[in-house]
């Protein structure tokens, strides 16, 4: 297998799947850091890979839609020799009640020598949210905290309290009246308007931020290289636990060290923590059954 610093080489056409304007943000930065020639991937139908508004399913994980996406690009560039997507992804926050999370995926897939790499960005800032309106006071009450007009929103019919596209779906809507029309037309038609925030990139400058988040993650991820064949994209692949309990001494569940991996050849490295040299009593199984 091709390995080492020619992989990614100045002035590289690299294939962007994108129909949302995200080459405002990932085309510049790959530019100042590796010389990429970004170009649009011609004629592609992203959509085809799901949309945040239901009309179409995601046919996989948030990273493996991430690769069709970058793997469709190429299929569409034959001239280009990597891939680039991105993909969001939004959710309740794990531990924190009502808080939303969002996690931003760009991969780059490098034809000739089988390379990938994937840059995320993951985090609490974003607007992700919806309301379920009666009245259009609610309705815009939701708007004015979600940062409309300059975030999108998007307005879907309700059929028992669920949203439901097929009835009524606005988007593109820029400015109030459209909106407030758009809701009192769902309102209407299934008594209740939902109303969600548009997560596409080109109408949600908070996202945008974070898919530059992400290219960057990308950038620092592509510098790293294997000490052993140079190998791009050398990143952490693994952790060990065991880090002993400050009180005890015995190993606990806390990470001790991170396994770094090249996925050329295959070399790894044990990275030994320095931010801390034992853990909390609190976490060790002994003091703390
Ligand atoms: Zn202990
Ligand atoms: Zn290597």
């Amino acid at each position: 297998m091709p390995a080492g610093p020619g992989l990614i080489r100045a002035g590289t056409r690299a294939v962007l799947a994108t129909m949302h304007g995200k080459e405002r943000v990932i085309a510049p930065i790959l530019r100042e850091a590796f010389d990429l020639d970004v170009v649009l991937a011609p004629g592609l139908d992203t959509d085809a890979f799901g949309t945040f508004t239901r009309e179409i399913d995601r046919p996989g994980t948030q990273a493996e839609t991430a690769r069709l996406k970058a793997q469709a690009g190429l299929s569409a560039d034959p001239l280009a020799a990597i891939g680039i997507a991105s993909e969001g992804s939004f959710f309740a926050h794990p531990h924190i009640p009502f808080v939303p999370m969002a996690r931003e995926i760009v991969i780059l897939l490098e034809r000739p020598g089988g390379l990938e790499i994937a840059g995320i960005d993951e985090g609490i800032d974003t607007n992700y949210g919806h309301v379920v309106a009666t009245s259009i006071e609610t309705a815009m009450a939701f708007a004015n905290a979600s940062g409309f007009p300059a975030h999108g929103l998007v307005v879907m019919g309700t059929s028992e309290g669920q949203p439901d596209p097929r009835l009524l779906l606005r988007k593109d809507i820029d400015d109030a009246d459209t909106l407030a029309d758009a809701i009192g037309q769902a309102i209407r038609l299934g008594g209740a308007a939902h109303v969600e925030t548009d997560m596409r990139a080109h109408r949600n400058p908070t996202r945008m931020a974070a898919i530059a988040r992400a290219t960057h993650d990308l950038v620092q991820r592509i510098r790293s290289r294997c000490p052993l064949c140079d190998r791009p994209g050398f990143a952490a692949v693994g952790r060990i636990a065991g880090l002993p309990c400050r009180v005890c001494g015995v190993p606990t569940r806390q990470t001790v060290a991170t396994r770094m991996g090249c996925s050329g050849c295959g070399h790894e490295v044990i990275v030994h923590r320095t931010d801390v040299a034992t853990a909390d009593p609190a976490t060790c199984d002994v003091c703390n059954p």
